[in-house]
């Protein structure tokens, strides 16, 4: 199969692929999603083939605003309508309730016209949408282009990151081109991601909601409108052994490249000085690094790349998955990369580099 690169005038065709049971690259403003029509138990089937993904991590139902929650979510709090008010559409996916089908619509399903894309599951979701939970992942994106697709489908997208499992995520058509070639049919070039990291996601189905993946939208700014918010423990540290994460993609290994990475936390003077320390002065090491201190590395034999200016997280998002990727077109056998603070978007960032490095990180 070749894989189409489609240009935004031809939006309509990529809504067709959806529509027709096919997978999709489709933009994001976080990261580029692998996305199929998420009511197509065989359509989303084929996402989790090309990716290589495991069964038990469910995907994010994708729909054009938030009056489409009530046709796939029960007991939806208050507390999403004010969460959809402030941040949709945007990077925020909230983890509600899945409906459920009542016993006259179950029965209607029995006798009516099947065919193989018909799911009879107890949920108006399919199982394999939610990887067989009660609840569901749902995300209104920011992205035109993506809404636009959403809209003339007629149908949620459920979409994962549009990345080989386990690999970096793709910020741009190119990248997802990359791992994408030849297993899907299409994908919707809609120009480079403006946030670069995948969307955060918050359990409302909980008692303080709690944060599973930090993202787009902060911390901070989930507090204002909740008060309280838990930050599930998966977010800072590695899962042990025998530890059930509460969000199923907590415990896989993500985002790394071929090289194994070493994070470096702390005040960023300090964290280049430390890693300028430790290189073995070859083309083995590389370095990702703020802006700030490129000419600090210009000696260097391996390749140094911008993670962007130290005081613009924002930037960091954006670029870290591109310089992770990078990194893979290389020969380097370490990869060394400064990271940010907790604060904002730096949660996301930093989450991000630590898993890239399996929380392999230096605190100075
Ligand atoms: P990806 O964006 O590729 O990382 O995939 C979607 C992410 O959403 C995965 O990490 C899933 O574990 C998470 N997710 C999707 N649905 C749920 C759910 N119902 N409960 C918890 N996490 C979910
Ligand atoms: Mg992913």
């Amino acid at each position: 199969m070749k894989t189409q690169l489609l240009s935004e005038s031809q939006f309509s065709q990529a809504a067709e692929i959806i529509r027709g049971g096919g997978l999709l690259g489709i933009p994001t403003e976080t990261v580029y999603g692998l996305g199929a029509d998420g009511l197509n138990p065989v359509a989303v089937r084929a996402i989790f083939q090309a990716k290589g993904r495991p069964q038990d991590n469910p995907l994010i139902l994708h729909i054009p605003e938030a009056s489409w929650l009530e046709r796939y979510c029960e007991d939806i709090p208050d507390t999403a309508y004010r969460l959809a008010g402030r941040f949709w559409p945007g990077p925020l996916t909230m983890v509600l309730r899945c409906k459920k089908r009542t016993s006259q619509e179950l029965e209607e399903l029995k006798n009516g016209p099947v065919c193989s894309c018909t799911h009879f599951g107890p949920r108006v979701i399919p199982d394999v949408v939610t990887a067989g939970l009660d609840t569901v992942g749902m995300r209104c994106p920011a992205h035109p282009l993506c809404r636009g697709v959403i809209r003339l489908a007629q149908t949620p997208v459920a979409a994962p990151s549009g990345n080989t499992s386990g690999r970096p995520s793709p910020t741009t058509a190119r990248h997802m081109l990359e791992d994408m070639e030849g297993k899907i049919p299409a994908i919707l070039d809609g120009g480079p991601c403006t946030v670069g990291v995948e969307s955060t996601i918050i359990d409302l189905t909980c008692d303080p909601p709690r944060l599973l993946r930090p993202g787009g939208i902060t911390l901070e700014q989930l507090r204002e409108v909740l008060g309280e918010v838990a930050v599930d423990p998966a977010v800072t540290r590695k899962m042990g052994e025998g530890e059930k994460p509460r969000a199923p993609g907590m415990k896989y290994r993500h985002y790394a490249p071929k090289a194994p990475v070493t994070a470096i936390k702390g005040e960023a003077a300090q964290s280049a000085a430390y890693i300028l320390n430790r290189l073995s002065h070859t083309r083995w090491d590389g370095v990702i690094c703020f802006e700030e201190f490129l000419p600090l590395f210009a000696e260097e034999e391996g390749p140094i790349l911008s993670l962007g200016p130290a005081g613009d997280k924002g930037e960091q998002a954006r670029r870290l998955f591109d310089a992770l990727r990078a990194m893979d077109r290389t020969d380097v056998k370490r990869i060394w990369a400064q990271c940010p603070d907790d604060g904002g978007i730096g949660l996301a960032v930093s989450n991000r580099l630590n898993k890239a490095a399996g929380f392999h990180i230096i605190q100075i």
